[in-house]
Formats: C-alpha cells, structure tokens, sequence
C-alpha cells in the first residue's frame, strides 16, 4: 500500500503499482538517491528503488523482474521444478 505519494517516473510508478498488486511491500524511505524498497514479506529479500535512474525504463523492469521472482507459490523449501 503506498501511501504518500507515487514515484516521480511513470514507468517505475506503474512497476511499484504492479508489485504492491502481486502482494510485495513497497517501502518509501526518501534518502539519498533512494526513492524506497520493495520487499518480499516471503522471504525478506529486497530491491533498492533509485529516485533518477539513468534509465527509468530498465528500472521498471528490473522491479518487475523481482516482483516475478518473488511471487512463491508454494512454501520455502518445497519449490516445485520448473
Ligand atoms: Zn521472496
């Protein structure tokens, strides 16, 4: 759930929409050149969110890419073989 405003690109907004949709927690933090983190609850794995990426667009990806990643259908440990 954000809260406090959206992102500043577009592409990343739309990609931090996408993974708090898939059940990830997106975490603002506003330091430095860090906008905030998105955070799999699962498995505690996180993934920085730049304020100005060089290229928003790859950025987006790459939230997308993790939000993919981290989608764990089944419990820890008991991964089926894809
Ligand atoms: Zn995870």
């Amino acid at each position: 759930m954000i809260s406090s405003g959206r992102h500043p690109k577009k592409e990343i907004a739309d990609a931090l929409r996408r993974a708090d949709g898939a059940g990830l927690l997106v975490k603002q933090i506003h330091r430095g050149h860090r906008w905030g983190e998105v955070i799999c609850t699962y498995c505690q794995a996180r993934r920085s969110v730049w304020t100005t990426p060089r290229d928003p667009g790859t950025h987006a990806k790459q939230i997308d890419r993790f939000a993919l990643d981290h989608r764990h259908p089944l419990p820890l440990g008991e991964d089926a073989p894809s």
